[in-house]
């Protein structure tokens, strides 16, 4: 297992973990500069933060600074309730696979979407399997232009108090499953993101990472689960602040061949939001070197 605590060569940073900080949106060239100035080598933006600051000019600004992306946040929503909803979710996978490419994303990461509507507060149904079914659906049909564009697709299995809104792929079990369904051959064409914070609960975590290999292993994400968690969306804690036991976690991934990044996604409206975005960001290096 690699050893972090020397230096934060394998520290990236989820640029949702510094996007608002004191009520005031921290624009993505700013955060992007204050990574780079700090030694930071890699990041994960997400959509609307790259399209707030224009494609190609992160892609130009990541270039200039020398940082990589440790993934780019993100595709999914697959669920649909009618056709036009479903054509939509397809065309706006099919842009964010060209936008991950223009940025040079390792891979696209996938929150699959749970009932259609329910994120709106309006769910369609109550049928969670047919919610699964179109999951699969729209990630085969996506796959296919993961596959032209050269550009890898990270299922990420959502925590299971986010299966009726976000996500119905609630295990790394499950994720892997619909893998080995797609891709049977381990093609590195589709794959999994694990995110400490969803998965740390799941007793059969060890033997599905072992189950998943190096093949499969695209992402890592890590913060803290926070004992009481107060806010079921904003409220992950900094890592050494929770119960996850991070090293752990990350030594099962690694002995798997796993050596890319350790990406901190942190949302916490409460706490690190409301925080100077460079104390953030200097937090996180410290607690990657002590705490993952
Ligand atoms: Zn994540």
């Amino acid at each position: 297992m690699r050893d972090f605590s020397a230096d934060h060569r394998w520290l990236s940073i989820n640029t949702a973990t510094v996007r608002k900080q004191r009520g005031q949106d921290w624009p993505l060239p700013q955060i992007l500069d204050a990574c780079a100035a700090r030694g930071i080598r890699a990041v994960s933006p997400w959509r609307d933060q790259v399209a707030a600051a224009g494609l190609d000019a992160v892609a130009r600004q990541l270039r200039a600074l020398g940082l990589e992306l440790s993934g780019y946040c993100r595709g999914g929503m697959f669920t649909y309730a009618d056709a036009a909803g479903r054509q939509a979710s397809r065309d706006d996978n099919r842009r964010a696979l060209d936008e991950a490419c223009t940025l040079g994303a390792p891979c696209l990461v996938l929150v699959v979407g749970g009932l259609p509507g329910a994120l709106a507060g309006r769910p369609a149904h109550r049928d969670l399997g047919a919610a699964r079914a179109q999951v699969t659906e729209g990630i085969a049909a996506l796959l296919e232009d993961a596959r032209e564009r050269r550009m890898p697709l990270a299922i990420e299995p959502l925590h299971p108090m986010y299966a009726g809104d976000r996500a119905c792929i609630n295990t790394l079990e499950q994720a892997l499953d619909v893998c080995d369904m797609l891709d049977p051959r381990r093609s590195g064409a589709l794959g999994v993101a694990v995110d400490a914070y969803h998965v740390w609960w799941d007793p059969k975590l060890a033997a599905q990472i072992e189950r998943a290999g190096q093949e499969r292993l695209l992402a890592l994400h890590v913060c803290d689960w926070l004992v009481p968690t107060a806010d079921l969306l904003n409220d992950r804690g900094m890592m050494g602040d929770g119960v996850i036991d991070l090293p752990r976690l990350r030594g099962w991934v690694e002995a798997q061949g796993f050596a890319g990044y350790s990406e901190v996604e942190i949302f916490s409206a409460a706490n690190w939001w409301q925080r100077d975005g460079g104390e953030v960001l200097d937090t996180c290096i410290e607690r990657h070197r002590r705490c993952v």
